[in-house]
């Protein structure tokens, strides 16, 4: 009988596959209700760009050819945004694939990548998929805790990943802090810092105003890796489509381990538009900021704590277990994410939505809370 578990890896084995939001189609199929909101992957309620969706419009005459492989266009744009030569940008089938490749490059049997409690659940994954062994430090005030990080520092260790800011905590790391951490790192351990929340941390009205924009340092830290994606802030997760930058070592490495056509022709116009409309990126920040006070004003008034987030997502205590909650909103028709498998069994995160959204979420919270 055909078994191929008994050939599946160790590290396979060990892991458990990562548990997406739940799509509104699911709900709708399972309940049979409409007018459902989704507020459980952090996608940006305003959509795309319209200038993406154009860019995508033209591009789908030419669908059948296969894309261009080095990413030109895009990386042009990118190497003009952040200052850095084209040959330190690696695409990504979103920045999960970047995340993927440093650590398919690096990280073998008996190699450690370290991270911190309560961070992004992709990190032990792809981990644990290469055979690697996964490290979790502590974390405190449910945030990334960089000393403790340092104590877990040994010769096996190959790669450290830090949220920053984090998810599903939305707590961020501060540049002068960061910087004494990267100091101390030893510079053959990479440090990943994944900054898919850039653009909504560094509006001042969340509050990070020491969040630090660590492409700035990709000149005097050879080590570190700075993750940047579309699915987030500008409106494109369906498309999937992310990037590194990195020193141009690194990048060369990652690179011969990148599937040729990883990142698809739509996807490399629209990124190419989006990121041109900063008109669109300023608005989706704005009205994210809005939201999160909005919603943190609404947690106030239910008597209710939440972690102050520099994300377009806030993870609310409930102080009580979070899943029957969950499911009762569920059938009030919001979908919002359960976070029992990050260690936060009585948090609930939900995906600052548009105004109409978040009040629609608080008052169903408010109901379900009876
Ligand atoms: C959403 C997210 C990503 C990126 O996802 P992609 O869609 O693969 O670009 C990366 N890191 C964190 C912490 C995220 O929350």
């Amino acid at each position: 009988m055909t078994d191929f578990s008994k050939y599946a890896q160790p590290g396979v084995l060990a892991l458990s596959p990562y548990q997406p939001g739940k799509p509104i189609e699911e709900l709708e199929r399972e309940l049979g209700i409409s007018h459902i909101i989704k507020l459980a992957s952090n996608e940006n309620p305003l959509g795309p760009s319209p200038q993406a969706l154009a860019a995508m419009g033209e591009e789908l005459a030419d669908i059948w050819l296969y894309p261009d492989g080095s990413g030109h266009a895009l990386k042009s744009g990118l190497a003009a945004r952040h200052g850095v030569a084209m040959n330190q940008i690696t695409l990504g089938n979103g920045s999960s694939e970047v995340l993927e490749f440093a650590i398919r490059v690096l990280v073998g049997k008996g190699d450690e990548v370290l991270y911190s409690a309560h961070s992004f659940a992709l990190y032990p994954i792809l981990t644990l998929a290469t055979g690697g062994t996964p490290v979790e430090a502590p974390a405190s005030n449910w945030g990334v805790d960089l000393d403790a990080l340092l104590a877990r520092i040994n010769p096996n260790t190959r790669v450290i990943c830090i949220a920053n800011p984090n998810n599903p905590t939305g707590t961020w790391v501060a540049a002068g802090a960061l910087r004494r951490f990267l100091e101390q790192v030893p510079e053959d351990v990479l440090v990943i810092i994944d900054e898919a929340y850039f653009d909504y941390a560094i509006e001042p009205a969340t509050g990070a105003t020491d969040y630090p924009d660590c492409s700035q340092w990709l000149g005097e830290f050879a080590n570190i890796m700075v993750a940047r994606t579309f699915s987030k802030s500008y409106g494109l997760a369906g498309l999937r489509v992310g990037y590194a930058l990195s020193s141009p070592q690194l990048a060369d490495l990652m690179n011969r381990v990148r599937p040729p056509f990883n990142v698809n022709n739509l996807a490399l116009a629209a990124a190419t538009a989006a990121l041109a409309d900063e008109a669109h990126l300023s608005a989706s920040v704005a009205l994210n900021a809005r939201g999160l006070q909005q919603l943190g004003e609404g947690f106030v008034a239910m008597g209710l704590d939440y972690i102050p987030s520099a994300g377009n997502f806030i993870s609310v205590d409930l102080k009580r277990p979070a899943a029957p909650l969950y499911q009762a909103l569920l059938r009030e028709g919001v979908i919002v994410r359960p976070v029992a498998n990050y260690g936060m069994p009585e948090h609930l995160r939900v995906t600052v939505g548009t105004e109409a959204q978040n009040q629609r979420f608080l008052e169903a919270l408010a109901r379900v809370l009876k």
